[in-house]
């Protein structure tokens, strides 16, 4: 028997993990793109084929429900057993042309949370980099003028290590001089070539209107804790107030960008999350949540495996991390 098709049964031992009630524990799924194929720069990335056999799965084996509701019902200690949620962080356009068909076949309610500053054409940093050294049409590029190195790009895997090395040596840098590098960058390739790769306002009002639960993650996707507190805030609270104003409802979950605690949000930033009116909020710490966690730092997972089987022993092994 193939993998696929042993995964496809009932891992019924699920059910003595997670528990429900009082001593129930939330998993909660971390996504960011699915490409309609293979993306050749970004092998290791999530395709449309991938993504329907992990929805297939876990639809099979755990109770899906959106952020909101499972947080609060955790807080009562009345969340059902096997239960978990799937978030997509940013708002790519193909959450919506790609995952979203899938999702609905699956019936998995999920939550999308999105930076607003992106939406309608524009892209973040780390992409303009990638879409950058994917287009460069020569096999080599010489970055040392601005400290950035010196790539050969023959083939998608040095392409892949170039853009990875550069996107390490620019992501440390403060918000203008990021800026003005990826500025820079841009300038190799021609601007009309580059996709355009964010959701657009209508698009959220979709995902909204199938259902879906949107969540806000900031205007421009700061590292909250590399910033003044005002602006930290405003950005908090100007992403849901955007948000809301696209879905004409209101906007009750969060995650901090990057969202590791304690590196890129601090204590200070989970009080604006809470005084500014969210009711959960998700980081990036891998494990599962339990009665015991913090409503507002919720943590995700997100098995990486590419075979079913061993995505769902590494989904039951991060069971063992917990609050
Ligand atoms: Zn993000």
């Amino acid at each position: 028997m193939n993998g696929y098709l042993t995964s496809m049964m009932h891992w019924p031992f699920l059910k003595l993990i997670t528990s429900s009630g009082s001593r129930a524990k939330l998993s909660i799924l971390n996504y960011h793109r699915v490409h309609s194929e293979l993306d050749p720069i970004n092998p290791g990335e999530v395709d449309a084929e991938v993504f329907n056999w992990q929805m297939d799965l876990i639809s099979r084996n755990f109770n899906i429900l959106k952020l909101g509701e499972a947080a609060l019902l955790l807080k009562q200690g009345k969340l059902p057993e096997r239960s978990l949620c799937v978030t997509f962080d940013d708002g790519y356009a193909d959450n919506v042309d790609v995952a979203l068909p899938i999702l609905q076949h699956y019936s998995v309610p999920t939550t999308f949370f999105i930076a607003t500053g992106y939406l309608d054409g524009g892209m973040m940093w780390n992409d303009v980099v990638i879409e950058c050294i994917r287009k460069i049409p020569s096999d080599y590029i010489d970055l040392s003028e601005k400290k950035l190195g010196k790539y050969n790009l023959n083939n998608w895997d040095e392409r892949h290590a170039a853009y990875s090395e550069i996107v390490k040596k620019i992501k440390h840098l403060s918000q203008s001089k990021r800026q003005e590098l990826v500025e820079w960058l841009s300038s190799f390739v021609i601007a009309a070539e580059l996709p355009e790769l964010m959701m657009t306002s209508n698009q959220v009002q979709l995902l909204h209107e199938c259902g879906m639960e949107i969540g806000g993650h900031t205007v421009s996707h700061p590292i909250l804790s590399c910033i003044p507190d005002e602006q930290a805030e405003r950005e908090i609270a100007d992403g849901k107030r955007r948000l809301e104003e696209i879905i004409q409802d209101s906007v009750k979950v969060f995650a901090y960008p990057n969202g590791k605690p304690g590196q890129d949000y601090l204590p200070k930033h989970v009080n604006m999350v809470e005084r500014l009116g969210f009711d959960a909020a998700v980081s990036t710490k891998w494990g599962v949540s339990t009665v015991k966690t913090d409503k507002n730092q919720l943590r995700r997972f997100t098995p990486w495996d590419k075979s079913p089987n061993r995505f769902m022993l590494r989904l039951l092994r991060n069971y063992s991390h917990a609050d």
